[in-house]
């Protein structure tokens, strides 16, 4: 029986599969998209990005209810409560109306599903093993793999007492205490929601700063900014066993250097040390495409793997591990398939943390700018001196530019504060189109608005701020 044929199977569906499946398939392909989960959207759909924001944003309201009305004049009569089911009821809504959204998408764009777990035999030919059942051909295959957790030597995630993120954004009830292994992105995040429902919460870090690839004065503030908040950390420290027990998770932890030993107990344990490539039971070696030193799947920069006619895309290869940058690398792989020449500027890739205050970044940090000798210039300007800010009495932190000297364009901008998820893109647009300092302070800003604290830094940089 011969196999059903597409112009292009795309194995996984987040969102660097689906979104290349819709441009394909809007650049006249045929397009099938190999999924094994139940629900379409990937890591960041089911078990990433949409649940833990969810979760961010109900976990901030409550908190600002608790702690932020009387500020603002504003009583509440009767106890403030959690309603842990219901607030895990909303967060699983939003999850399934994207499940949903994105399959509304698949069949508006007659992309075909198989359901179930992908292989590749080589030869343009795929197996699937799951409802869709057989082999498929296709004259381009994508990997869209993903990632999945990096496990810690010697611990054992049981998803209960010691937990992953996806373990982290469906507990049952609050714990007493929590100790988040890793102060990166998904600690800072998941830690935060916790502690703002009542958790004390413990971070432990293996170098001697959280945020370590953020700028270096950003992961300094925002320390902190979330130990006023009431977040304790342990730097430079490592965690050596976790041991769970009636009583919560015996954890062992020592000096990063090495030195005395310490035992800590926690009700639960988050596991955050970073997210590795999926390609698990891929059929890679058969079909000659290899992997990288680090378990990436190896792409020469447009995509080609070491097979013919085999491309990955997203978490799999290469870069940060960051959905907006999968997806771009879905639509221009797409678009290199049609014959198109699209490009991505990897320089210009924002990366949000959506902590209270939000750190957002892009570009080069001070940091590595000294390292690669190029001279610059610092713009800073923080939210107490913004109006805005200070009417939502929101002012924690700081916007900070980096222009290069010679080039006067912008090479950096990190920002710490209320919204900077959202401010961050007027200076990745700046660096997409090559911006300067000036250009950015000579666009007229509205008042009052936290971006006029974007325009102050961009004025800071030419030595002439005007509110401060
Ligand atoms: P994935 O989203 O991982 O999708 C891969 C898909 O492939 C999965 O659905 C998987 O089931 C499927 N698959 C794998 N192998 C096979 C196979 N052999 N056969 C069939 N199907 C297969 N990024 C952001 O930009 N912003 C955020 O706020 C953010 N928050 C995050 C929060 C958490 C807790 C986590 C864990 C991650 C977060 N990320 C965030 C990262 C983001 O989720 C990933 O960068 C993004 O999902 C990568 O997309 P992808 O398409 O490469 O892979
Ligand atoms: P991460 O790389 O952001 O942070 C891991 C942290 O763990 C680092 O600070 C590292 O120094 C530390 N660490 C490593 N080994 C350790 C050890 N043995 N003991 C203690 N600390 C240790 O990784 P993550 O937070 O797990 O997130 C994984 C990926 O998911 C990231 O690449 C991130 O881009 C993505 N993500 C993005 C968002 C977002 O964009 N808002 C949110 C969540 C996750």
């Amino acid at each position: 029986m011969s196999e059903q044929a597409f112009d292009v199977i795309i194995i996984g569906a987040g969102p660097g599969g689906y979104t290349m499946a819709i441009r394909a398939a809007q650049l006249g392909m045929s397009v099938a998209v190999v999924e094994k989960d139940a629900g379409l959207g990937g890591t960041c759909t089911n078990v990433g990005c949409i649940p833990s924001k969810a979760l961010l944003h109900s976990s901030e309201l409550y908190h600002t209810a608790a702690h932020g009305f009387t500020q603002h004049g504003i009583k509440i009569a009767g106890k403030i409560d959690i309603d842990l089911p219901a607030m895990m009821a909303q967060k699983q809504s939003v999850v399934t109306a994207s499940n949903k959204g994105i399959e509304f998408l698949f069949k508006k764009n007659k992309i075909t599903w198989l359901k179930g777990f992908g292989k590749l035999l080589g030869g343009g030919k795929v197996e699937v093993d799951g409802e869709s059942k057989g082999t498929y051909s296709a004259k381009h295959i994508v990997i869209a793999t993903g990632s999945e957790v990096t496990p810690l030597k010697g611990i054992e995630i049981d998803e209960k007492q010691v937990v992953s993120s996806t373990g982290a954004l469906k507990l049952p009830s609050v714990p007493k205490n929590m100790v988040v292994i890793g102060g990166g992105v998904i600690g800072l995040e998941l830690g935060s929601v916790w502690l703002r429902l009542g958790a004390e919460v413990t971070v432990v870090e293996f170098l001697d700063r959280i945020l370590p690839t953020n700028d270096g004065e950003v992961s300094k503030q925002m320390q902190r900014v979330l130990a006023k908040q009431g977040m304790k950390f342990k730097l430079g420290t490592k965690v050596t066993a976790a041991k769970p027990g009636k009583n919560g998770v015996t954890l062992t932890m020592e000096p990063a250097a090495g030195g005395d030993k310490e035992e800590v107990t926690a009700d639960v344990v988050l596991v955050s040390i970073g997210r590795r490539p999926f390609t698990t039971g891929l059929g890679l070696e058969a079909a000659g495409v290899q992997l990288d030193e680090r378990g990436r799947v190896k792409t020469d920069g447009h995509f080609n793997t070491t097979a013919k006619g085999v491309y990955a895309i997203g978490d799999a290869i290469i870069g940060p591990m960051l959905a907006h940058k999968a997806d771009e690398e879905g639509m221009v792989l797409a678009e290199i398939l049609a014959g198109q020449k699209p490009h991505i500027n990897y320089d210009a890739i924002p990366g949000v943390v959506y902590t209270w205050p939000e750190v957002a970044s892009v570009g080069k940090t001070e940091e590595e700018l000294k390292a690669a000798s190029i001279a610059y210039k610092v713009g800073k300007f923080p939210f107490t001196a913004n109006a805005r800010a200070r009417a939502m009495t929101m002012t924690d932190g700081f916007v900070k530019i980096l222009e290069d000297e010679k080039t006067k364009k912008i090479v950096g901008a990190h920002i710490i504060g209320a919204d900077a998820g959202h401010l961050i893109q007027e200076l990745v647009m700046a660096i997409e189109f090559g911006a300067s300092a000036e250009d950015i302070y000579r666009t007229v800003h509205a008042h009052p608005a936290l971006t006029e604290a974007v325009k102050e830094a961009a004025l800071a940089v030419d030595g002439h701020t005007i509110t401060i």
